[in-house]
Parts: structure tokens; sequence; C-alpha cells
């Protein structure tokens, strides 16, 4: 296919490593007018682009700090304008806390039509390229995926942690790691074992892949003598080592 002329696409990249874009992603990342990428995007997809598209840093602008969100949108709303074909390509998949949702409503509220190609989030590439399923036959049957991002803030932000632990199943973090040592205490508040397994992937399926393991009680120090940093993905449950030669079934 072809990437349409005023049309907005919001492509999800993948994870990290380039190979893991669709196909439909790659199509329209290869045929658009202008791409707008997020900052986590692979310098390699990016080549993917048309010679002469322009290309956008949707996390930068000249001279000034970052774009606002309400800025992001107006760019793709005036280069759709343009009648150009814009391939808005994001971390992931759009929709895994990446605000895609508000570039939809607002391209929409402008008249433009959007297309959206979903991709594979951090959330599951993260612990699968760690070698950690999220469920697995009689260990686990669900997962939660939470942003703790606002771990540290005023009651009423975002997550309630003590549902979080309470809900069986694994959890997977997202934008976690700063506050990995409060979140971890406030799964153990809210019921989980502080023998339960944690693991953190930072730059998942990327060359510079780390692992990090320890349990609820011990993972904040481990992560913090490893100097473990963003991006990265925090599971915890029992899932995490269930693929480990001598592991219990
Ligand atoms: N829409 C994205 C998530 C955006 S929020 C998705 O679906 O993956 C950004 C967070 O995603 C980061 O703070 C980190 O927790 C996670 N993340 C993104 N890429 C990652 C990677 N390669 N390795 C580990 N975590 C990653």
């Amino acid at each position: 296919m072809t990437a349409r002329a005023g049309t907005i696409y919001l492509v999800g990249a993948g994870p990290g490593d380039p190979k893991l874009i669709t196909v439909h992603g790659r199509e329209v990342l290869e045929t658009a007018d202008a791409v707008v990428h997020d900052r986590l995007i692979s310098p390699e997809l990016l080549k993917l682009a048309r010679r002469e598209a322009r290309i956008e840093d949707a996390g930068k602008t000249p001279g000034r700090a970052s774009r606002s969100q309400a800025e992001i949108n107006e760019l793709l709303i005036e280069l759709a304008r343009e009648r150009l074909s814009v391939c808005r390509l994001k971390g992931g998949d759009p929709f895994v806390f990446g605000r895609g949702g508000e570039e939809v409503l607002a391209a929409r509220a402008a008249g433009i039509p959007v297309v959206v190609v979903p991709g594979i989030s951090s959330a599951l590439a993260g612990p699968a390229a760690a070698g950690v399923p999220v469920t697995h036959r009689g260990v686990e049957s669900s997962f939660t995926v939470v942003t703790g991002h606002d771990a540290q803030s005023a009651a009423g932000a975002g997550v309630d942690w003590e549902r979080v632990a309470a809900t069986p199943g694994s959890i997977v973090v997202l934008m976690g790691v700063g506050n990995l040592e409060t979140i971890a205490r406030k799964l153990i508040q809210g019921g989980r074992r502080p023998d339960e397994p944690v693991r953190v992937v930072e730059r998942a399926t990327l060359p510079e892949q780390r692992v990090v393991s320890g349990t609820l009680a011990t993972i904040g120090a481990i992560a913090e003598e490893s100097d473990v940093e963003a991006p990265a993905v925090i599971v915890v449950g029992a899932v995490v080592g269930v693929l480990e030669q001598g592991a219990a079934t």
C-alpha cells in the first residue's frame, strides 16, 4: 500500500528492535510524505522513510525545550492539511500510554482521516525478550499493565496500587524505574509477598538490553546498584523465572 495524501497514520513502531514494526507500519513509513516520530524511535527505522520525506522529531522544537501534546496535534493536522500523507511513528503501540487517543481525537475534530496501525507494546515485548511469559498455564492466567510514573505523587494520582496488588496475575509496570523502590513497597503493602520475583528489562529488544532480577523486597536496591535506567519494563510475579532451568513448575 501507499500512504494516502491528507491522512494521518498512527503507527506503532514496536518496542525498540527495528524489525519489530509491523508490515503495515513499515509500508506507511516507507511511503509517507512526512514522518513525525517519538524520541525513542530507532534511527534504523527512520532510514526507511523516503529521502524527500519531511522528518520531525515530535520531542524537539528548534530553540525550545520540547513540543507540548497540543503542539504535536497541531503539527500533525497542519501537515495533513498541506495534503501530505503523515506517518506519526510512536514507540510500542500507539494506544499504550502513548497519548495516541488524544491525537486521534484532535485529528477527527479537524476533519482529518486517521488510520491506526497497532504495534508491539514494550509491555509485552519487554517481559518476552527477558524470557518471561506474562501468562503461563498453572502459574498466572492474567496480567495488569500499569504506569509507575506517578507512584510517588499524592494520593489520588493515577494508579491504585493496593488494588493492583490485590488483583491476581502478573503485573507489568511501564515508566516505573525511577520509582521502583516505592512501587515495590506499595505492592507489598497491598498484600504481595516480599519474596515475589521481579525482573527489570532495560532497553528491551535492543542490542544494549540489560536484565536484572530480584524480589519485591530486594529489587529496589539491586536496580539502583546496577544503575538501571529508563526505558525499562518491570514485571512482577511467579512467571518470572518460570522458564529458567530448575524452576518449579
Ligand atoms: N507506547 C509504548 C509505551 C510508552 S510509555 C509501548 O507500547 O511500548 C514509555 C515507557 O515504555 C518507558 O518508560 C518504558 O517503561 C517502556 N518502554 C518503551 N520502550 C522500551 C524498551 N525498549 N525497553 C524497555 N521498556 C521500554
